[in-house]
């Protein structure tokens, strides 16, 4: 989000950005980190520790520097409970809100199934619902929280709020969710694909920390894939970047949702996994029956977590060859296999991305579960937070 940032407003963004992204820091580290004169960040630091947005903490860090009498300089933080964000995950088959405070720490949730695909209305005014639900059964105020972020299973035009609906997710076909759900909740909305969120999530809270050339793999009902890229989400020009759930994988194979043949979607999805095992067993096999026999890993459930793996291990290897990723991270419904599927991925990466003595690659599981998107998600609202604080807070 732009805004434009008067002076003091341009000062207080500048000691916020400092304190969420490095955060705590003394008031010295401040003047370095910010350019801003000792007075001016003695001033505004004394404003938003009594607006509640900072608070000097109790315990000093040893690198914060040393005060005249030669005590260790107080840092200040920012207090993660002086606003909140929103988050909603929207899946083909569940809706996922969440409330969380500017650490990106949930301080509520709510996950039910839905049949999303067909039924937009009744989805977006289950998230809004949802969100009141939050406000009302944590006390926090809507004026407290800066946003709502949401991830959709489906691609999102560069715009940030018209779908590529089609093929996808036919029912949606039109809908704007982003200004829809502003409407409904009365919060500024921001909407992102469900990998890319996947991909900010891990990258914030989870496997991805730190590393700012990564690619996220959702294994779910959709594949898809978030790049970042020196630390930059990659998105493309019409936002249909890292759609690797529909790459050509198997010449000759099923027809996919998208129209083409044989997409990666089509042989390692967890529909496809429960289609193959019902054919082998000759009995109905669910989507939601794989995760207990995973567990089991009978002799057909590992065969086809390998053959899924090398089908996804494959396109792991294009993208990798592509983009040299430092870490490829694995997520969505499928990576609960664990091992089963990350080593033949593993394997499969390393035989077919391009041989070099240089790479430096782990392909590792997330960390965050079915929870990345969602906090990817309530992530870039927390991303902007300095900057909404910045300008709005003192006049909330
Ligand atoms: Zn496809």
């Amino acid at each position: 989000m732009t805004v434009p940032l008067n002076l003091r407003g341009e000062g207080r963004a500048r000691i916020l950005r400092a304190l969420h992204g490095k955060g705590p820091a003394s008031r010295p580290q401040l003047v370095t980190l910010t350019g801003l004169s000792r007075a001016t960040v003695a001033s505004l630091v004394a404003d938003l520790i009594d607006e509640g947005v900072v608070r000097e903490d109790d315990t000093p860090s040893p690198e914060s520097g040393s005060r005249p009498n030669g005590r260790p300089a107080v840092t200040v933080s920012v207090v993660p409970q002086a606003a909140y964000a929103a988050g909603a995950d929207i899946g083909h088959t569940h809706v996922h809100v969440i409330l969380c405070d500017l650490a990106g720490q949930p301080v509520w949730d709510r996950r039910v199934a839905h049949d999303t695909d067909l039924e937009p209305v009744r989805t977006l005014r289950t998230v809004a619902d949802f969100v009141a639900e939050a406000l009302a059964e944590t006390g926090v105020s809507a004026r407290q929280v800066l946003g709502l972020g949401v991830d959709i299973a489906c691609p999102v035009d560069s715009g940030g709020d018209g779908l590529d609906a089609a093929s996808i997710m036919p029912g949606w076909l039109g809908v704007r969710p982003a200004s829809e759900l502003t409407r409904l909740t009365g919060l500024t909305t921001s909407l992102t694909n469900d990998a890319n969120a996947g991909a900010l999530g891990e990258r914030l809270y989870g496997a991805g920390r730190g590393v700012d050339d990564l690619i996220y793999v959702r294994l779910s009902a959709g594949i898809g894939a978030g790049v970042i890229s020196g630390g930059r989400l990659i998105t493309g020009s019409g936002g249909l970047a890292g759609e690797v759930g529909h790459l050509p994988v198997a010449p000759g194979g099923l027809v996919c949702r998208c129209g083409n043949r044989g997409c990666l979607e089509t042989v390692a999805s967890p529909a496809a996994l429960a289609d193959l095992l019902s054919r082998s067993w000759r009995q109905p096999i669910e989507p939601a029956d794989l995760p207990e026999l995973f567990r089991d890993a009978r002799v057909g459930v590992r065969v086809a977590l390998q053959e899924a793996g090398e089908a996804v291990g494959r396109a792991i290897a294009t993208m990798v060859t592509l983009l040299d990723p430092r870490l490829v991270i694995v997520g969505g419904d499928l990576a609960c296999a664990g091992e089963a599927l990350l080593d033949p991925i593993r394997r499969t990466v390393e035989r077919y991305a391009m041989p070099t003595e240089h790479r430096k690659l782990d392909v590792v599981a997330g960390e965050l579960s079915t929870w990345a998107e969602v906090r990817g998600a309530a992530g870039v609202i927390i991303n902007d937070a300095p900057d909404t604080l910045a300008v709005n807070f003192g006049n909330r």
